[in-house]
């Protein structure tokens, strides 16, 4: 058997647990990568793997990638992520729920938990009956901080994308920019009504082809086949549905001066942000760009430990650095010939103390 230290994707995580509970069947991986900043932050991810190694694979992979995102956001938080390993039938019980809240708490707080895929606001509610750290708790009332954090993830691309033109196309105003956004869910469906408003031109595509339909219709926006909105030619590439979209057939089609949106991990390895670059295409790095649901739901979690409710506006004035971030990122890119990911994984490795 490999040792997991191993693995390629471990990198000096400070606790891997292993978590089960005979009585409930809970298994489940608690990956703590850095606490450096503060306590690790992360959601819990609910998922069946035919292989349980995949399982470990996610754990360390995704908790570095929230000491990255957290650091970056600057949040006063580490990087952590759970996995909790389903049956095939996806079997999810108020007890395990209970005995990952027991493990959470265990930590003492080194580990902050949140929503991650498979685990929604009530399972959260029902971890939160056995310790106080954990956040994405439902909203405590008009103004406050919490909730579901898609919209601030979206004020954040757009945000971003704004400060992307600027740079790239030397434009203040979204008017008459070209946008093609892969995926109008919660995130896409976010960026696209607030690009809509700055008059922004907009061409949609989701899988789910009549939630695409019907927002191009309340926008006045075009739509495209998901297999087309890729090569779509515009000025704006924007993905937000899944990962690992920029490979090398994916980016050979790019017709765009800058791609920029909130799905997670859109590189499909290292090297590809570099392929971007060659093809003088700006991009925003992923986890730079779509920290705004992180920071809702951070802020949230702090003000809780103070004893009061957070506010959306320290939410907001946080998304707000956003772009300033970005623009520190390409044009340090720009002065080195660095791309703009590896850029931004450096400047993260030395605000978590491994620089
Ligand atoms: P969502 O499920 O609400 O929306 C995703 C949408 O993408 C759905 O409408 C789905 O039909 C569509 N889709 C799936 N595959 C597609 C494809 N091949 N082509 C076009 N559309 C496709 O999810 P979301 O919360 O909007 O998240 C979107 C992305 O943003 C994910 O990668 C997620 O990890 C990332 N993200 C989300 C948040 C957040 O706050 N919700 C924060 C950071 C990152």
């Amino acid at each position: 058997m490999t040792a997991f230290w191993a693995e390629p994707d471990f990198d000096a995580h400070e606790l891997v647990q292993l978590v089960h509970d005979r009585a409930s069947g809970l298994t489940a991986i608690i990956a703590v990568h850095s606490t450096h900043l503060g306590p690790s932050a992360g959601g819990t991810r609910f998922w069946h793997y035919n292989d349980p190694a995949g399982a470990m694979r996610d754990a360390l992979r995704l908790s570095r990638g929230m000491s990255y995102k957290n650091a970056m956001a600057g949040l006063p938080m580490g990087g952590g992520k759970a996995v909790i390993l389903a049956d095939e039938q996806r079997i999810k019980t108020p007890e395990m729920l209970a005995a990952f809240g027991d493990a959470v708490e265990g930590l003492g707080g080194r580990y902050v938990t949140a929503e991650d895929v498979g685990i929604s606001e009530a399972d959260m509610v029902a971890v939160s009956s056995r310790t106080a750290h954990v956040s994405g708790l439902p909203v405590a009332g008009e103004g406050s901080a919490g909730g579901d954090p898609g919209p601030f993830t979206a004020y954040g691309i757009y945000l971003g994308i704004k400060a992307a033109v600027a740079h790239k196309l030397g434009k203040d105003s979204l008017a008459g920019v070209h946008v093609a956004v892969q995926g109008t869910g919660s995130v896409g469906g976010g960026v696209a009504r607030l690009l809509a408003k700055d008059g922004a031109k907009l061409t949609l595509a989701d899988i789910n082809a009549s939630r695409a339909a019907a927002l191009a219709q309340e926008l006045g926006a075009a739509t495209a086949s998901t297999d087309a909105i890729m090569e779509t030619p515009c000025d704006v590439f924007s993905p937000n549905a899944l990962g690992a979209i920029l490979d090398d057939a994916g980016i050979a089609g790019l017709d765009c001066a800058i791609v920029a949106g909130g799905a997670n991990n859109q590189l499909a390895r290292a090297g590809h942000g570099a392929l971007l670059a060659a093809r003088d295409i700006l991009y925003a790095p992923d986890y730079v760009i779509n920290a705004g649901g992180i920071i809702s739901v951070a802020t949230e979690y702090l003000a809780r430990n103070q004893g009061r409710i957070g506010d959306i506006a320290e939410v907001n004035a946080l998304v707000a650095q956003i772009p300033g971030r970005l623009e520190q990122i390409w044009q340090e890119s720009a002065a080195t010939g660095i791309s703009s990911d590896v850029v931004a994984d450096r400047m993260a490795q030395k605000l978590i103390g491994r620089g």
